[in-house]
């Protein structure tokens, strides 16, 4: 427990708690007067939030000092009632109010300027929680969490949870390597399986594995889902990502894709169509595979983009590596057995990088393939480089995502490396409507279609 803090006054003093600009990220949005209007409101309601959390919390102390001397049970019981007492008026259950509670405090004592900005507004509060949860490894070492708030004051603002989050599993090796590989092997100790059984006649498998395993079990389902290894489907109406695909480079607008629609395969089914969607093939799959070993007769190929220095490979350190997307990262263990199975078909990338503290991981510069040039190394080198899709804020990973020409290829854009990005379907749409506008590539067609081009979050 902390000591408590006099909260009374903090949100009249705009000195204390000045209020935060527009983000960065957004500041081409500056001059709308709807959307700056809607700023401040924004602003308004983080504030008001952070003051009502450091309400709690001072009740939840006052109480925790009311009961001092007393029984253990007794003071926790109090304790509990505080939190109930939160949840009641945040419409929270017992248990969300008091993770809330837990996090707040934390934040408060440990990360003194996060909680400053978050009090100013700059920080809403399911980002304060993310901050809380994936900062707790450094806490035992010390300087480390300092380091790290002094950061996040500066990176936090405008990035979505899955954003900050990713940015501080990359940033947290490289702050102490030797602790994330530590927590690394602790959390391999606690693989399982879990299973959870519905009402509706449905259950719930999960399965906590190390990363390099799960990944290859994603891909290759998605893989024999789509049917990646034959022939590629004709139809329009064919997803062709999910994987490299040769296609999707030189074309540069591929098809639509959509986990929930409807997947034709001509090769499953005799005569009638398979109108099962992906998401329900993968599930049918797996499924199979794990009751009766059922699986396709010719092999299942997937492929799992990671970047790893050559010193981790070779034993000479421990750097993690980090999956093309920059969201999970591999201790280096892992990736030198990976390397070492001689039944994997390995394809070597040199990519040339340097330390970037804002990504926290190595901004890829360039990316070469060792070997022949071919357009699907092309396509994964722009899976690397660009990690995810380039508009601002989207963590769809680039693998999952269109490789689309930023001067299209009808006006003579090239297929190459300076002129593709990774555009999630979604995002492709909004650029070939003109909302989108690449770094070089078309003027924007409207005022609302100004955006900025960004590498992974
Ligand atoms: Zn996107």
């Amino acid at each position: 427990m902390s000591t408590p803090r006099g909260s009374v006054g903090f949100m009249k003093d705009e000195q204390q708690f000045p209020r935060p600009e527009i983000p960065e990220r957004a500041s081409h949005l500056i001059g709308d007067e709807e959307l700056e209007a809607a700023w401040e409101s924004i602003v308004d309601a983080n504030r008001e939030t952070a003051a009502s959390i450091e309400h709690f919390l001072t009740h939840r102390e006052t109480r925790w000092k009311e009961t001092m001397g007393e029984n253990p049970h007794v003071r926790a019981a109090n304790n509990r009632q505080a939190n109930r007492h939160a949840g009641l008026l945040l419409g929270m259950s017992d248990q969300q109010a008091t993770a809330v509670l837990n996090a707040a405090e934390y934040v408060r004592e440990h990360l003194p300027k996060f909680w400053k900005a978050f009090r100013c507004g700059a920080i809403a509060l399911t980002n304060l929680r993310k901050a809380a949860v994936e900062t707790l490894p450094l806490i035992h070492r010390d300087g480390l969490l300092e380091i790290i708030d002094e950061e996040l004051v500066d990176i936090a603002p405008g990035k979505t949870p899955t954003e900050l989050r990713s940015w501080i599993i990359r940033r947290i090796p490289e702050l102490d390597m030797e602790l994330f590989n530590e927590a690394a092997e602790d959390a391999k100790e606690r693989r399982s399986v879990t299973f959870t059984h519905f009402g509706e006649g449905m259950s719930l498998v999960e399965l906590f594995i190390p990363t390099i395993e799960a990944k290859t079990i994603e891909k290759k389902v998605n893989a024999a889902a789509r049917g990646m290894n034959r022939a590629q489907p004709r139809d329009t109406d064919q997803p062709p990502i999910g994987g490299p695909h040769p296609a999707a480079v030189g074309v540069g607008d591929t098809t639509p894709v959509d986990h929930d629609a409807p997947y034709h395969d001509p090769e499953i089914t005799t005569g009638g169509v398979d109108d099962r969607t992906i998401r329900q093939r993968e599930a049918d799959l797996l499924s199979a595979w794990l009751r009766d070993g059922h699986c396709y007769s010719t092999p299942i190929s997937a492929k799992i983009c990671v970047m790893v220095p050559e010193e981790s490979l070779t034993g000479e350190s421990e750097e993690p590596a980090v999956s093309a997307d920059r969201a999970s990262v591999i201790p280096a263990a892992d990736i030198r057995k990976m390397a070492a199975d001689p039944e994997a078909d390995h394809e070597w990338y040199t990519a040339g990088t340097q330390k970037d503290k804002k990504r926290a991981d190595r901004d890829i510069l360039t990316v070469i393939y060792n070997g022949r040039f071919a357009p699907e190394r092309l396509r994964d080198a722009v899976i690397f480089r660009d990690g995810v899709c380039q508009a601002t804020g989207c963590t769809i990973p680039a693998e999952r995502s269109d490789l689309d020409h930023q001067i299209p290829y009808e006006r003579a854009g090239p297929t190459t490396g300076t002129n593709l990005w990774a555009l999630c379907r979604r995002h492709h749409r909004l650029k070939s409507h003109g909302y989108l506008p690449p770094p070089n590539g078309d003027p924007p067609k409207s005022d609302t279609g100004k955006e900025t081009h960004r590498k992974a979050a």
